[in-house]
């Protein structure tokens, strides 16, 4: 049986990320640039005023105190937005923030240092030759490089790309992901329950929400009785995707033919089945489609264990997909409260921990229940803390790593 980090590595190994397409500016938020983004020309575009005040010569100024002020001819104003009067000696004109400066000018006094009267400006203040100026091109300059390919678009991206009068930018693809549910059990939401065999499908949904977290397209396929007629027919609705999901099915069990037909019907090659990790162990992974670009996951039917999946290699399969580069959830150290034992280490464990942000760092407490079959751990979890190999027992107050696949106990309560 392999290891989880040499799973995940054929996983990321085996693929590659989508190709580009064009998209608006207002749908570009969280994508990946496939492009980079230049200057079309300075920023600012020419010396502009820092404030509200005056625009003067700086020799015209030069010695003003609140007893002995400067006083200037007031002529005109220069707004943002339009043409400044040119300056003279001896005079100054009324300018406002982002208003260009007037030739002739090479310094601003801010409105609070000055009063008019009389057509005349007070100056109580000498100030510093270029005082309050706004320098052509101190942002940037025409033809810089402002947003590098690979850059992922956040607010402030799409403000540059704005900037750079972009309405449209091309961005790495979004991979198609879909959800096969199987299992002769299996319901959906809504089906009535004539027996207490029958299970309501949480896999279908949970996996949904993880898929549009980590920003994959999902697409539910349908759900497959465990025979190979509706499992075929199924496995037809997958040819669109870019990764295909099945759930339930991948174990040893009487019923479990998933594996097999993928194989037949969609031409899957299998690169590993089984993983020694817990949750998850029958994982099953493959690539398929044209130059084998497309990627099948197995993913087991306990909750727990599909939704850890998913978060730990389809999540960073989507990401890498999208043009991520960093793909991987984040790892910290916490303090374990409680402790953790366990009889046999021959697996790589993931328990349900919920991890807190305290004064003394990250602590993480375990769920009661580590069942993979108890979904409740999910919720209250947001992180999977990580027993290696060998390990049987963590002590209480011993630190543990914790891959956590939620990070929003980061913000601040009221
Ligand atoms: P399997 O992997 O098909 O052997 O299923 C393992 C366990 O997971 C069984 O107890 C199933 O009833 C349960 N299970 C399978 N699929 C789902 C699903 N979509 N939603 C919730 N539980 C499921
Ligand atoms: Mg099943």
């Amino acid at each position: 049986m392999i290891k989880f980090e040499e799973a995940l590595k054929i996983v990321l190994e085996n693929m590659k990320p989508l190709p580009y397409e064009k998209v608006s500016i207002i749908e570009s938020l969280g994508r990946v640039l496939a492009e980079d983004v230049i200057a079309d020309r300075d920023q600012p575009p020419a010396d502009n005023s820092g404030m509200d005040g005056f625009a003067v010569r700086y020799e015209d100024i030069k010695g003003a105190t609140e007893e002995n002020p400067a006083v200037l001819e007031l002529v005109g104003e220069a707004k943002a937005g339009g043409e400044p009067p040119a300056i003279e000696k001896g005079k100054a004109a009324a300018i406002y923030t982002g208003g260009l400066i007037p030739e002739g000018a090479d310094t601003v006094v801010q409105k609070e240092l000055t009063k008019v009267e009389d057509g005349k400006v007070f100056i109580f203040q000498e100030l510093k030759k270029g005082a309050n100026i706004r320098k052509q091109g101190e942002d940037y300059k025409k033809g810089d490089i402002l947003l590098k390919k690979g850059t992922k678009i956040r607010a402030a991206e799409t403000g540059i790309l704005a900037s750079a009068n972009k309405a449209f930018v091309y961005v790495y693809q979004k991979p198609k992901v879909g959800i096969i549910t199987t299992g002769d059990e299996i319901l959906d939401i809504g089906e009535p329950i004539t027996s207490p065999s029958q299970i309501r499908t949480s896999n279908t949904y949970a996996l949904y929400s993880q898929i549009l977290e980590a920003g994959g397209e999902p697409v539910i396929l349908g759900f497959a009785k465990d025979n190979p007629e509706d499992l075929k027919e199924k496995l037809r609705n997958a040819i669109t995707c870019d990764i295909l999901l099945t759930t339930g099915g991948v174990s040893v069990g009487d019923y479990d033919l998933v594996k097999d037909f993928v194989c037949t019907e969609l031409g899957v090659e299998i690169l590993f089945w089984k993983v020694a990790q817990k949750p998850g162990k029958p994982l099953a992974f493959g690539i398929w489609g044209e130059d084998k670009r497309k990627l099948f996951f197995g993913i087991p039917g306990n909750p727990v264990a599909a939704m850890f999946v998913t978060e730990a290699y389809v999540k960073p399969a989507i990401r890498k997909m999208r043009g991520e580069t960093k793909v991987l959830n984040p790892v910290i150290k916490a303090k374990l409260i409680g402790g953790y034992k366990r009889k046999k280490g021959g697996r790589k464990e993931f328990i349900r921990v919920s991890v807190e942000l305290t004064d003394e760092g990250f602590i993480a407490k375990a769920f009661g229940k580590q069942g993979s079959n108890i979904l409740t751990g999910m919720v209250f979890a947001n992180g999977f803390g990580i027993v290696d190999i060998g390990v049987t027992e963590i002590k209480d107050g011993e630190y543990i790593d914790v891959m956590l696949f939620d990070t929003s106990f980061l913000n601040k309560e009221l």
